[in-house]
């Protein structure tokens, strides 16, 4: 979790910041974000959770392009119910540290009235919708558990936070719209020898599945979150233009047919990819004895080439049905050009994948 500048000039103590952080972590524990992700949030999620996995480097590189502004804003936006969940988890896990929870819903309350309370306001608002009543909700919550009779007070290290961060200025509203348009990749940073799939497989564990790839490639993502495998060259903090994306998906019914549950995949994958287009039809396939289906897609590529003009990508997208009845699935992408050449490594993956 990355804390925002703005965040920390606009709590007036430390329960309120806590509180922020309540509310966020627990929209990554009910995975209000993965649920609907699109494709490109997909890629950005293990990559922004996990960017320590890429080094030291990355993470200071992120964190010096702004790229840092709370969880949040790397989900789709959140639904009214998605907010009074994160409200409800995060009264508790603010009781069970110790700082009463109320600040949450005050410091909420706080920013909407301030009409955005700064730069990072209307941002965060607009990313977590009123769900109305929060005070309330909160209050109700408190309630049921046992009375404490004194929450946490400032640390001095919170003082010493607040004062340090107090003539900064936090970025513009415009300046973070500019920093989360997804970045092209310069064909020019692909590496070859990064890209091109070395002969020996090895083998990542999930606690949904089981899957070779490549071991010049790496795993973004850990084994409970959506994972991207790619090429190191391949990707950048917003896309992918090398390697696969694997996440799931749960269909608007539930009892939809696996015909159904994918046709609903594509259109969603469609509405946060407008210029994707299926070409032929989706097929019946058979993944290691369990029953899937498979489509060929194009779009439009991040990778850019030498001129920076955009280049057309092709997308292969593979689901099965998981226990739950959601849908486990892969995209394999790769630009037009390469995407012949890499099909044999993603058959391979394709074939040595294990549902649990
Ligand atoms: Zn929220």
């Amino acid at each position: 979790m990355y804390v925002n500048l703005g965040t920390i000039q606009a709590a007036d103590n430390e329960a309120e910041l806590a509180g922020v952080m309540a509310h966020e972590i627990s929209h990554v524990v009910q995975r209000h974000g993965t649920r609907a992700a699109s494709k490109q949030m997909a890629a950005q999620l293990p990559l922004a959770i996990l960017g320590g996995f890429m080094g030291r480097g990355a993470l200071a590189q992120m964190a010096a392009q702004g790229i840092s502004f709370g969880v949040g804003s790397y989900f789709l936006k959140n639904s009214r119910q998605a907010e009074r969940e994160a409200d409800l988890l995060g009264t508790d896990i603010m009781y069970d540290t110790g700082f009463d929870p109320r600040a949450m819903a005050e410091f909420f309350t706080k920013l909407q009235r301030q009409g955005g309370g700064g730069a990072r306001g209307p941002q965060f608002l607009s990313d977590h919708p009123d769900p109305g009543n929060r005070a309330e909700a909160v209050s109700r919550e408190v309630s049921t558990l046992p009375r404490k009779s004194n929450y946490r007070g400032d640390s001095p290290e919170f003082r010493e936070i607040k004062q340090r961060v107090s003539a900064m200025s936090p970025l513009t509203a415009q300046q973070i719209a500019a920093l989360k348009k997804p970045g092209g990749i310069s064909a020019a940073g692909v590496s070859e020898s990064d890209v091109s799939p070395s002969g020996s497989m090895r083998s990542f564990n999930h606690s949904d599945f089981q899957i070779s790839y490549p071991e010049n490639w790496q795993v973004f993502g850990d084994r409970n979150s959506s994972v991207t495998i790619a090429p190191r060259s391949g990707v950048s903090q917003n896309a992918v233009a090398y390697g696969v994306m694997i996440n799931d998906f749960q269909p608007e019914d539930p009892q939809a047919s696996l015909d159904q549950a994918m046709h609903d995949l594509v259109a969603s994958l469609r509405q946060s990819n407008p210029d994707l287009r299926q070409i032929g039809y989706d097929e019946n396939i058979r993944i290691n004895g369990v029953a899937g289906k498979s489509v060929d897609l194009i779009g439009t590529s991040p990778l850019q080439d030498q001129d920076g003009r955009a280049t057309q990508e092709r997308d292969w997208l593979v689901a099965t049905r998981r226990r739950d009845r959601s849908l486990l699935y892969l995209v394999f992408i790769a630009p037009d050009k390469d995407f012949g050449s890499l099909r044999p490594t993603f058959e391979q993956m394709l074939r040595s994948l294990q549902l649990r």
